[in-house]
């Protein structure tokens, strides 16, 4: 229970209001805010002086790991020499614009300029007025609709928590809202016909789209956006043939694809890019997450060379393009983020989280697949994800009340060990930093092994 003795921790439960937090439990004390105060490599170290293995990277987003003096000290030069000026019209800074070259010689092919914002969410609603843009400017004003996917995170303001089809980002905040519609995940462990394979599933999604589609008029749907894998949804990766067949139905009904990387970008499926990875061609790319390692608050998006030419035309026409914030291309977010791309280079993390991905997810595999209460482990790169099961045989879930989840995160978190209880169904997922060794990933395998075990008392 609560501390009073604990200044820090009344001014906190008394004037902070933290994101995606249960309001009444901090107010009354029954949460402590556990305050974290250092890090360095995979570890992080809380006020008390105890010290835990980071295996969800934050929030699937210190890439690099933590303590890295390099990124440290490019936001201080930075600082020092210029903290900020604005990008708007005919004024920029040497940061951004260097940025803006790194990332596009990373980028898929086909890529062509770099907007930045300062969060996933703020990026995912430059694509939507792009997305909206972009018709209006070639004369179809009806086509603004924009389709998602149950489970898809695309943020949490007004239009991205629409776009988001998780429960708890709706509940009581009219979301979503229109001209958001959502389409079938494809989460093959849950498909709802158990006898199909993965290629016969991701057909099934394909046509729910399609039938989408159809029913509410292609000449009215703008675009479709999508994660290449599904992160906070449950860390889902697509069934086989998943993306080709969607793609080539956008193509068919001149939708825009938005692939939202800001999970997958920047190494964490063992490719720069998740759409390199799974060979998919989006007309416009989110960033965020793994662009600074979150050193700074920075995203960005990546518009490929067929909008782009849109926009041109646009602004020929109509003038200035009227979108754009205060700190839009911010200096020090942007030295961080070139410090950052840097070391993902230096240490090679790319390889790294391709090849210790593969070992811990196969580790994990190894030693939780067989359990009784264990009904899937899965994910790609340095992503996994544990699916807990009442019955596994016949693919009966917990009782949303029980927990499950989340008692084991607790588990695993007693063991040192830091997972994320998904917001939606009983899922541990692991997404460590991508400087993550071999023996660090036996920790995790280890530690997740004891914590199932102490909840699944048999
Ligand atoms: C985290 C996340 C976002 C939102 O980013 P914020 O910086 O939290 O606004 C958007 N898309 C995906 C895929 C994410 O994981």
């Amino acid at each position: 229970m609560f501390d009073r003795s604990n200044e820090l921790g009344a001014w906190d439960r008394d004037h902070l209001f933290h994101p995606a937090t249960e309001a009444g439990a901090h107010t009354r004390g029954e949460i402590q805010t556990r305050v974290i105060s250092g890090g360095k490599g995979v570890y992080i170290t809380d006020k008390s002086g105890r010290t835990f293995l980071d295996a969800f990277a934050g929030l699937f987003c210190v890439n690099v790991g933590y303590g890295r003096q390099k990124i440290a000290e490019a936001i201080a030069k930075q600082a020092k020499e210029l903290a900020y000026y604005h990008a708007f019209g005919d004024y920029g800074t040497e940061a951004p614009i260097t940025l803006s070259k790194m990332i596009i010689d990373r980028a898929p092919a086909g890529m062509s300029r770099v907007y930045f914002g300062l969060s996933g969410s703020d990026a995912n609603e430059t694509n939507i007025k792009l997305a909206w843009y972009y018709n209006n400017v070639l004369g179809r004003p009806g086509k603004k609709k924009i389709i998602s996917r149950w489970r898809g995170y695309h943020g949490s303001t007004v239009m991205t928590g629409s776009l988001t089809g998780l429960e708890l980002y709706h509940k009581a905040f009219d979301l979503p809202r229109t001209p958001i519609l959502h389409t079938e995940a494809p989460y093959y462990f849950r498909r709802p016909d158990t006898t199909m394979n993965g290629e016969q599933f991701a057909q099934a999604c394909v046509d729910m789209l399609e039938d989408l589609i159809l029913a509410e008029g292609a000449d009215t749907i703008a675009a479709f956006i999508g994660e290449p894998i599904q992160g906070a949804g449950g860390i889902i990766p697509p069934p086989t043939g998943y993306w080709s067949k969607v793609q080539s139905l956008l193509k068919k009904y001149d939708i825009l694809l938005i692939a939202d990387e800001v999970v997958s970008g920047f190494g964490r499926l063992g490719r720069m890019f998740g759409s390199d990875h799974y060979d998919i061609r989006p007309d416009l790319i989110t960033i965020s997450k793994g662009l600074t390692s979150s050193y700074a608050p920075l995203s960005g998006v990546i518009v490929s060379d067929k909008v782009w030419q849109v926009l041109v035309k646009g602004s020929d026409e109509l003038g200035t393009i009227g979108h754009g914030w205060t700190c839009s291309a911010h200096p020090i977010c942007a030295a961080a983020a070139i410090a950052n791309l840097e070391l993902i280079d230096e240490m090679d993390l790319v390889s790294n989280a391709h090849d210790t991905g593969a070992y811990l997810r196969s580790a994990l595999a190894e030693a939780l697949g067989n359990h009784e209460n264990v009904g899937e482990v899965r994910g790609d790169g340095l992503m996994a994800a544990v699916e807990f099961v009442e019955d596994r045989d016949n693919r009966i879930f917990f009782d949303a009340s029980k927990k499950v989840g989340e008692q084991v995160a607790a588990a695993l978190l007693e063991r040192g060990v830091i997972g994320r209880a998904m917001p939606q169904g009983d899922i541990l997922g692991l997404a460590p930093p991508l400087c993550l060794t071999r023996h660090e990933a036996d920790i995790i395998v280890e530690s997740t092994l004891k914590a199932v075990d102490a909840v699944f008392v048999r």
